[in-house]
C-alpha cells in the first residue's frame, strides 16, 4: 500500500535479530541453535492442566497482578530458595513474559534524562526500552576473555543521574554467572545511592558444574532496591505461553503495576492456572541444572572437532564461540554462511551490542532435544572456511 504519511522513528535499531534469523532459518530449514526456546514438549500434565483450565472457563482476563494462588506459590518459592519474604498481594506481579517485566519496570522507574548502567553483550531489549524513556543507556563491556565484570569501571560510570543498574545472572549470551565477590561489589557501588537494580534472573535454575545462583533477593541490602525478574516460560519449557513474574518491595512494585495495567493488564489466565498447579505439585525446577548441563555437554562433545573456539559456559542456555581465527567474515556474514551452507542457525554476537561491536563470535543455544544437539554440533564441527 502506498502512503505519503511521514513518520519519525522513535528507535534507530532495526528489526530484532530473533525475527531476522527466525525467518532465514525457516527458509533454509536450518537446525535451530539460535533461539533460547526449547524444541521439545513440556510435561504432559502441564498441557492437561492448561486445557482443563480453558474448559473450566479461565478464558477471560486474569486479575491484574496475577492469579492469587500463583502469586502465593511464587512468594513461597522465593522464600524457600532465597530467604526473602515478598508479600504476594503487593510485591509479586505475574507478567506477560520476562520482557514485559523489563518494559514495565524500566518505564515505571526511569525518567527522561536518567542514566541506566548495564553490561554488554546484553539481551537486546534493555537498551531500546531505556531509549524509549528519553533516558541514556550507559553500556559497560564485559571482557570476553575473562567474562568478569570490572567493578571499578562500574563505580566510575555511576553519576548522580544513574537511576538504574541492570544485572543479568545467569547471563545471556555469555553463559557467565555472578559470584559472591560480584555481589559484594554490587552492594558497595549502590550503597547510599538512589539506584534501582533491575535483575534479570530468568535462567536462575540453569546453573552448572556446582556453581550457585546469587539472586538479588538473597541479600537484604540489594533486595530492598531491586526488581527481580523471573521466567515461568523458561522454567517449564513453555516460552510461548508468555508468563513470567517480577518481585520488588511494595513501593517499587506499586509503580511497576501502574505501567503493567496499561501495557497488557494481565498475563494469560489459563496458563497461570496450569503453572500454579505445576508449582504446587512438584519441585521439578531442581532437576533443570542437571538436565541442561547434560545438553550443554552433548553439544560440546558434538563440536569437539570443530574449528570454533568454544568459550566455557557455566549457566543459562547459551555458549559463545569464536570463529575469527579461521574467517575474516563479519559475524553476521558468518552466521548467514552457517545458515546457507551448514543449515544451522546461530546468532551473531554483535546483535548484543548497541554499537554493533563485532568480536568475531557467535552465540549457540543448547536448550534443544538431544538429536538436534548432536545434529547441530556435527554441522558446526563440519564447517570449513
Ligand atoms: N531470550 C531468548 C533468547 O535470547 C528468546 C528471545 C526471543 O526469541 N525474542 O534467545
Amino acid at each position: 500500500m502506498q502512503s505519503a504519511f511521514s513518520i519519525r522513528s522513535k528507535l534507530t535499531s532495526g528489526i530484532s535479530i530473533y525475527a531476522v534469523i527466525g525467518q532465514l532459518a525457516a527458509e533454509h530449514k536450518a537446525i535451530n541453535l539460535w533461539q533460547g526456546a526449547p524444541n521439545f514438549l513440556p510435561d504432559q500434565s502441564l498441557i492437561d492442566s492448561a486445557t482443563r483450565a480453558m474448559k473450566e472457563g479461565f478464558n477471560q482476563y486474569a486479575p491484574m497482578a496475577g492469579i492469587p494462588a500463583l502469586r502465593q506459590l511464587l512468594a513461597e518459592k522465593i522464600a524457600k530458595l532465597y530467604g526473602a519474604r515478598y508479600d504476594p498481594d503487593q510485591e509479586v506481579t505475574v507478567t506477560a513474559g520476562g520482557v514485559e517485566a523489563f518494559y514495565a519496570s524500566i518505564t515505571a522507574l526511569v525518567h527522561p534524562g536518567d542514566e541506566v548502567v548495564f553490561f554488554e553483550p546484553a539481551f537486546e531489549c534493555y537498551e531500546p526500552i531505556v531509549r524509549l524513556q528519553g533516558a541514556t543507556p550507559v553500556p559497560i563491556k564485559i571482557p570476553l576473555d575473562t567474562l568478569k565484570i570490572d567493578w571499578d569501571e562500574v563505580a566510575a560510570a555511576i553519576t548522580p543521574r544513574t537511576r538504574m543498574l541492570i544485572i543479568n545472572t545467569p547471563h545471556n549470551p555469555t553463559g557467565a554467572i555472578l559470584e559472591k565477590c560480584d555481589i559484594d561489589r554490587l552492594i558497595a557501588v549502590t550503597r547510599n545511592t538512589n539506584i534501582v537494580v533491575l535483575s534479570d534472573e530468568v535462567y536462575e535454575h540453569m546453573v552448572y558444574d556446582g556453581m550457585t545462583h546469587h539472586s538479588m533477593s538473597r541479600y537484604p541490602e540489594l533486595a530492598e532496591r531491586s526488581v527481580v525478574v523471573h521466567s515461568l516460560g523458561k522454567t517449564y519449557h513453555v516460552t510461548g505461553w508468555r508468563v513470567g513474574y517480577c518481585v520488588a518491595p511494595a513501593g517499587i512494585m506499586e509503580q511497576i503495576r501502574k505501567v503493567h495495567q496499561y501495557l497488557v493488564f494481565s498475563a494469560p489466565a489459563p496458563m497461570q492456572v496450569a503453572l500454579a498447579a505445576a508449582l504446587e505439585n512438584s519441585e521439578s525446577y531442581f532437576a533443570l541444572a542437571e538436565f541442561y548441563q547434560r545438553k550443554r555437554d552433548i553439544l560440546l562433545s558434538g563440536m569437539a572437532e570443530s574449528r570454533l573456539d568454544i568459550k566455557p559456559c557455566s549457566s543459562g542456555f547459551f555458549m559463545l564461540a569464536r570463529f575469527n581465527d579461521f574467517s575474516n567474515s563479519s559475524d553476521r556474514d558468518f552466521v548467514f554462511d552457517l545458515l546457507r551452507r551448514m543449515r544451522v542457525g546461530t546468532i551473531p554476537l554483535s546483535s548484543f551490542y548497541g554499537d554493533g561491536s563485532d568480536t568475531g563470535m557467535i552465540r549457540i543455544s543448547f536448550c534443544k532435544d538431544n538429536d538436534t544437539l548432536r545434529e547441530g554440533g556435527r554441522a558446526l564441527a563440519n564447517w570449513r572456511p
